[in-house]
């Protein structure tokens, strides 16, 4: 059987061949230098099949003992059950069932199909999919695209506003995938844009100017990560606020001020990346960071709007915290630069509850569902209250 794998693509980063037995064996590219780290994505084009295909995915040995355990955030292995995705050809992302675990990676079968179809391993989101959304974006009278500049290895950096007419009450700023394998931000993210830009989201984009940053490492979407996924060249882009050795933190920045300076007001800022502390655990947070671990007068606010999220959408098990903050994170350095606390909201990686009567919608379903009841959240709970210490132009 010819090869039906297209591992060509930028982001492929995997080797597959045909194995005596048939099998069709995968081996992810990652440099084994990366401290232990054994995180890894490849996303590769899949050519029509009239049978289903056995794959092994080959990692690095893990201890056999914890496979299925998730004890830490160095053994992606552990969880390869949980990252394997296939676009049947429609362009949406399915999770595969029955992955099952072996000490060198993790054996699955992907059924037989027609051509366009995708499989993934580890970040289900690709270039096409926020392209889809830019678009969408640029054939709307509503929306602005703007390519700011490239980040550090090149890809391009993207920006959106949302708006329609003069009469917006405030900004709101949304932003995601700092951390390129936190995919289900981006997801939920363009979920989001494409509401505001429906007839169903008419007011929304009236009462507010949304400014929406969806892939500020764009380097992780564009061209895959390899090895330790939370930075990018030794750099994690969630610690250099301020500091602006990746170029593509600093086009954000920079951008985000000057469409603030300009005006309306801040109205809030959400920070969308994707927890996984522990595989039995779903990892899902709102929380905002505090220098000395207390919001004071303004705790009750931000309490609110988590609590009010949480309600709204199928957050999973979300929890509200206050972390310390120190780091010049993005939230650190926007207290800095203007004063306002932003939140940081942690979507589950691999653990959503199932919904009444054990049924869960596919996996793209769910964070697409967030990424509505984001905006729909931000919107009324905005409306309601605005943040003690602005005063926006109501
Ligand atoms: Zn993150």
């Amino acid at each position: 059987m010819t090869n039906p794998f297209h591992t060509h693509c930028p982001a492929a980063c995997a080797e597959i061949e045909q194995g005596t037995d048939g099998r069709w064996i995968i081996r992810p590219d990652a440099p084994a230098h990366a401290g232990g780290n054994q995180w890894f994505s490849l996303c590769v084009g899949l050519d029509a099949t009239s049978q289903a295909l056995e794959c092994a995915i080959h990692w690095l040995p893990i201890n056999a003992e914890v496979a299925g355990e998730y004890p830490d955030n160095h053994n992606f292995a552990t969880v390869l059950d949980r990252c394997c995705f296939l676009d049947h050809g429609d362009g949406r992302w399915q999770r595969l069932e029955k992955v099952e675990l072996i000490p060198e990676g993790a054996c699955l079968r992907l059924p037989s199909g027609g051509p366009g179809r995708r499989l993934a391993v580890g970040m289900p989101v690709a270039p096409e999919d926020l392209h889809t959304v830019l678009d969408l974006a640029q054939a709307s009278p509503h929306a602005q695209v703007r390519r700011l500049g490239h980040a550090r290895r090149g890809s391009p950096v993207w920006a959106l506003t949302v708006s329609e007419g003069d009469r917006a009450q405030g900004s709101i700023v949304v932003q995601s995938l700092q951390h390129a394998q936190e995919w289900g931000g981006l997801r939920a993210h363009a979920a989001l844009i494409g509401h505001l830009l429906s007839p169903a989201g008419a007011a929304l984009r009236r009462r507010w100017r949304w400014l929406c940053y969806p892939a500020t490492n764009a380097d992780g979407l564009y061209q895959g990560w390899r090895g330790d996924p939370m930075v990018v060249d030794g750099l994690n882009p969630n610690r250099d606020w301020g500091t602006f050795t990746l170029n593509e933190v600093r086009l954000v920045a920079e951008d985000m001020l000057g469409c603030l300076r300009a005006g309306p007001a801040l109205a809030h800022v959400v920070d969308l990346h994707m927890g996984w502390n522990h595989r039995q655990h779903p990892g899902s947070a709102v929380g905002v960071a505090a220098p000395d671990g207390d919001l004071g007068p303004i705790r009750p606010w931000h309490q609110g709007f988590a609590e009010d999220l949480i309600r709204r959408s199928a957050f999973s098990d979300g929890q509200w915290e206050i972390h310390r903050r120190g780091r010049p994170t993005f939230p650190a350095w926007l207290h800095g630069e203007i004063g306002f606390h932003g939140q940081t909201l942690e979507l589950s990686r691999h653990h959503w509850p199932s919904a009444d009567g054990g049924w869960e919608p596919p996996s793209q379903a769910r964070e697409e569902a967030f990424g509505i009841a984001l905006a729909e959240s931000l919107d009324a709970y905005l409306s309601d209250q605005a943040h003690p210490a602005l005063t926006p132009n109501r």
